[in-house]
C-alpha cells in the first residue's frame, strides 16, 4: 500500500530529483504505474542533468522534482507556483550538425532555451539577454 501511495504521488506530484537520481543509479529499468510500465530509459541523459545539478546554466533555476507524463520523465523548476521544465540544451544546436553527446548538452531551463532558440551563444552573453 506504502508503495501504490509512493506511484501515486509520483504521477501526481512528482518525487525529488534526488529519489530519481537513487532509483536510477540503483540500476532501476522501469517501474509499473497503473498498469502501464514506465521506462527509466526514456530518461534524457541523467549524466547531463546529474554533472549540472539540475541547475540553469543561464539562470541559475534548479529543477527539484521529477513528474511522470506519457511514457516519459520531466525534470521541473517551481517558481512562484509555476511549474518550468528543466530541459537540455545542444550548445551547438542540432540544426546547425551538433551531436547529441554530453559534451554538447547543457541544463537549461526551458523559458532561457526558448530565448536561445537555434543560436549559438555564450552563457554570458544569453544573461544580458535574459535579464535585459
Ligand atoms: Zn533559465
Amino acid at each position: 500500500m506504502k508503495y501504490q501511495n509512493f506511484l501515486l504521488d509520483w504521477v501526481m506530484h512528482g518525487i525529488s530529483v534526488e529519489e530519481l537520481f537513487s532509483l536510477l543509479n540503483e540500476g532501476k529499468q522501469s517501474t509499473p504505474i497503473n498498469g502501464r510500465e514506465y521506462l527509466f530509459k526514456n530518461f534524457p541523459r541523467l549524466e547531463v542533468f546529474q554533472r549540472d545539478g539540475c541547475r540553469c546554466i543561464c539562470c541559475g533555476l534548479v529543477g527539484t522534482k521529477a513528474i511522470l507524463g506519457g511514457q516519459a520523465i520531466g525534470i521541473y523548476a517551481i517558481k512562484n507556483g509555476k511549474y518550468i521544465p528543466i530541459t537540455l540544451d545542444h550548445i551547438i544546436p542540432r540544426s546547425r550538425g551538433g551531436p547529441t553527446s554530453s559534451e554538447n548538452l547543457q541544463t537549461m531551463c526551458k523559458i532561457c532555451n526558448l530565448i536561445k532558440g537555434d543560436r549559438i551563444m555564450t552563457v554570458e552573453k544569453l544573461r544580458k539577454k535574459i535579464t535585459r
